[in-house]
């Protein structure tokens, strides 16, 4: 049991305090409120304070410095139990924090809240939201001069009760965004770790029979046998697609720099596409006569090459694919042309969401589930660029982009 106790006095300010230490106790799911006014008889074991600076009764010289240290700071204070300290702090494990309460730029109070535990996992700014409607109510005070007790004024206090609310409601609402996102991490993470074992066994086996082609298979048993290896390809790739696009938007990806001869990254690009152009399809690349070495991330850079011609291969029936690549002032500047069915204006805004295809019913002999260029685009943007289209239907598209590298 976590005790959020607060000391005030019995006065308007008293009971605005009160009113936002009992909605800052509902968000702290678990705490109880111990509300007193004036100073307590006793303390509570492993109390958590809440308290205006300025009416600060408590004794202890360290906990008055904290309060001035809390009051003037731009960001919530953290202060550990000192060594034989006074017993406030004595079981505050998680340490006690000092919210500075500011309104129009000005130190109003500290709010400390302080638990036995480790600190619950509330956003600072919905607390930090909260402070500010106090402040507002301490500003009141100000004005109206009552000094000494008085009733509580209705309206403040409706009108804070209202304003504590709404933040308690955005509290409650990130708290569970927090948890929906953990939750979808490790579904994302777990299926598609449970889901590549066992296709990559499934694969592994059809290439073994593939490899040995026994004498007695029919050439529709290998077709068939090609077909499951394809399909069976595809969704690996949109596995890897997924956890990969996940892990960089968590920010859970690195640029891992290294030095880079970008001849061969162009080779291993033209490679790995190679056997998925059309039979009318003609894949060239353009380079400068010298390509110097550069530092940047290999891994990245390959991947991004690979959705984009990947895509080139796909969308284009006949013609030429043209990859191209340069170097100026420290710019890596890459390109993929294709004369393929080209993007209409309209799609050309949303393809690089998340999921999008254009008219993906029409042309389901185009594989993919709308995450190659989401990837990329992203993939771009961590290395320091930015990756844009221009396109005509009919006529074909160019996916070109730019990105700083050094020289090695
Ligand atoms: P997918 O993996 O489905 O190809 P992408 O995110 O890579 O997904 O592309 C999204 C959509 O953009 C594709 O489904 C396709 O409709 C369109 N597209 C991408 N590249 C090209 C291209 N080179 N030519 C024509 N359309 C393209």
């Amino acid at each position: 049991m976590e005790i959020l106790a607060l000391y005030t006095s019995p006065d308007t300010l008293g009971s605005a305090l009160a009113a936002g230490a009992r909605h800052l106790a509902a968000a702290l799911q678990g705490f109880a409120l111990v509300y007193q006014s004036g100073r307590p008889a006793a303390e509570p074991d492993g109390w958590a304070g809440f308290t205006c600076a300025k009416d600060a009764q408590i004794a202890g010289a360290e906990l008055d410095d904290f309060l001035r240290e809390a009051e003037s700071s731009e960001r919530p204070v953290r202060i550990d139990p000192p060594e034989g300290g006074p017993r406030i702090w004595a079981r505050g494990a998680g340490g006690v924090f000092g919210f500075p309460i500011r309104h129009n730029g000005q130190p109003r109070g500290v709010a400390l809240l302080g638990c036995p535990g480790p600190w619950p996992r509330v956003q600072n700014a919905g607390i930090e939201s909260i402070l500010r409607q106090i402040a507002l109510v301490l500003d009141h005070h100000a004005v109206s001069g009552s000094a000494g007790p008085v009733e509580p004024s209705d309206e403040v206090l409706r009108l804070s009760e209202q304003l504590l609310a709404q933040d308690i409601e955005l509290i409650k609402r990130e708290e569970r965004l927090t948890m929906v996102e953990r939750l979808k991490a490790d579904l994302i993470e777990t299926m598609s770790y449970e889901l590549r074992a066992p296709l990559n066994s499934i694969i592994e086996r059809v290439i073994s029979v593939l490899a040995n082609e026994h004498e007695n298979m029919s050439s529709t048993g290998r077709d068939a046998l090609r077909g499951v290896l394809d399909d069976g390809n595809a969704l690996m790739r949109m596995l890897q697609n997924i956890l990969d696009l996940w892990r960089v938007k968590q920010g859970d990806v690195s640029v891992e720099v290294q030095d880079v001869n970008l001849a061969e990254v162009v080779e291993e690009a033209i490679f790995n596409v190679r056997d998925t152009l059309q039979p009318d399809v003609v894949l060239e690349k353009r380079l400068p006569a010298s390509l110097p070495k550069v530092r940047t991330d290999l891994a990245k850079l390959n991947q991004i090459l690979f959705h984009l011609l990947d895509n080139a291969a796909k969308f284009t029936r006949r013609g030429k694919i043209e990859l191209e690549l340069s170097l100026e002032d420290g710019q890596l500047f890459c390109s993929v042309t294709d004369t393929g069915i080209g993007i209409a204006p309209d799609d050309q805004e949303q393809i690089f969401d998340e999921f999008y295809r254009v008219d993906s019913s029409a042309d389901s002999r185009h594989r993919g589930a709308g995450l190659g260029l989401t990837l990329a685009r992203a993939l771009i943007e961590k290395l320091g660029g930015a990756l844009s289209v221009q396109s005509e239907i009919g006529q074909g598209s160019r996916f070109s982009f730019t990105v700083p590298v050094t020289l090695s």
